[in-house]
């Protein structure tokens, strides 16, 4: 009898975002599809420079990675994009040669974290053999092959996997969206269906949430309607990795006469994506201006600026002390987690002493509720189709939305799943 493909997920699931770390099981063929890091279990029992973790033990148990012997022997990993929950503990992957496959700006964003980002005594990276793929690509390890699909988020750089295996295909969708300015050339859950998939593994991110569900666009037309009244320094906070953010931040910036400064960390994002070809990224110097090197302009004239930066770089803004009348959008998620909120606040209590103003703009990174009802009933005359809700707060509602048309299976950490 043939041997069931199996399907374990240890993060990205028990009603949290991000995290995401699935192993898949062909015979003696193992791979992982993502090896994210869970920032919230982290906080829950760590802390940034005063109670890190001092080894991987602990990692393995607090649950941020599974049993270690678990991964011994591992054929491979594959990273859908550059976001942390996505590929935060290959550090801590088994000191084996390990391969790494993963997007050429996924590379980039990931070795330019990797490379300025303080490693604790127990990460390594001289192990990790990263073998960067474009859209389209297919990669065979035994009896598995794995394709790689370009998707919209909100960093370049983003897949779908479809995963062929002894038992049929996977579609691990990653994080997406169909709202943004990236369209891909292949709708990947068309070619699940051609496919005539298995299972799909879906995020679910703004499921159950109160969305807001502007596009990009709105996002320009926002901006430009709020800063155009505003007489002082504009203040735009973003994630660095978000290109097509930045992109619409300068649209804004040029319609109002303004030019664009950005600081270290969306910087060192800029620098490492240059020269990509079709990516087109602002150039640091020329279409975008280093903060250090206008600190002074700044002050003087800041109505002819917008800063983009973060919450987390909140000194830059106090010490800037921008006027009453500045204004301050922030364009990416809400923090809702305790310590970002916390680290938020702080702004905002600087922002109110200073008399500075403060907006929401953003377009969400994930997929709205109606979008992903819209993908997955693309697949909808696969009816023993598994869907496996991952990336969540509510796969109960993920759930309750399509039960009726799939075999909705909510993941368990650890628990062995079979295709
Ligand atoms: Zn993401």
């Amino acid at each position: 009898m043939l041997e069931l493909v199996k399907l374990f997920f240890y993060g990205g699931v028990g009603g949290v975002i991000g995290g995401n770390q699935i192993l898949l099981e062909d015979g003696s063929t193992r791979i992982l599809l993502d090896y994210g890091l869970n920032y919230s279990l982290w906080r829950d029992y760590f802390e940034y420079v005063f109670a890190e973790p001092g080894n991987v033990k602990e990692l393995e148990m607090v649950e941020l990675i599974p049993h270690i012997e678990v991964l011994k022997g591992l054929d491979a990993c594959f990273i859908t994009h550059p976001h942390g929950d996505h590929y935060g503990m290959i550090t801590t992957l088994p000191d084996e040669n390990v391969q790494i496959y993963t997007g050429e700006v996924s590379h980039r964003i990931i070795d330019s974290k990797l490379k300025t980002r303080r490693k604790r005594k127990f990460e390594k990276v001289e192990h990790l053999e990263f073998k960067t793929v474009h859209s389209g690509y297919r990669v065979s390890i035994d009896s598995i092959t794995v394709e790689f699909q370009a998707v919209d988020h909100s960093i370049p750089g983003s897949y779908s996997l479809i995963v062929e295996t002894s038992s049929g295909s996977i579609l691990y969708v990653g994080d997406f969206r169909t709202h943004g300015v990236f369209k891909p050339k292949t709708d990947v859950f068309k070619l699940a269906l051609n496919r005539q998939v298995e299972a799909v593994i879906c995020e679910g991110t703004n499921i159950g949430q109160l969305s807001s569900p502007l596009s990009e666009k709105d996002v320009e037309n926002s901006m430009v309607r709020i800063l155009s009244e505003c007489n002082s320094l504009a203040i735009v906070d973003m994630s660095p990795g978000d290109v097509d953010r930045l992109r619409t931040v300068c649209k804004v910036a040029s319609t109002l006469n303004r030019s664009i400064v950005v600081t270290k960390r969306h910087k060192a994002v800029l620098e490492a994506l240059l020269g990509v070809e079709d990516l087109n990224v602002p150039e640091v110097g020329r279409d975008v201006l280093n903060y250090e090197d206008v600190d002074e302009k700044l002050r003087r004239k800041p109505s002819e600026y917008v800063l983009c930066t973060s919450f987390y770089n909140l000194r830059e803004v106090v010490d800037l002390s921008p006027p009453p009348g500045s204004v301050y959008v922030l364009s990416s998620s809400e923090p809702f987690e305790e310590e970002t909120f916390i680290a938020f606040k702080r702004l905002q209590n600087w922002l109110n002493l200073l008399g500075a103003e403060a907006y929401h703009i953003h377009s969400s990174g994930h997929a709205y509720p109606w979008e992903l009802r819209r993908s997955l009933m693309t697949l909808r005359e696969l009816t023993d189709l598994k869907l496996f809700p991952v990336h969540t707060e509510y796969p109960e509602a993920f759930k309750s939305m399509f039960k009726n048309f799939f075999n909705v299976i909510i993941p368990i950490r650890g628990a062995c799943y079979t295709i």
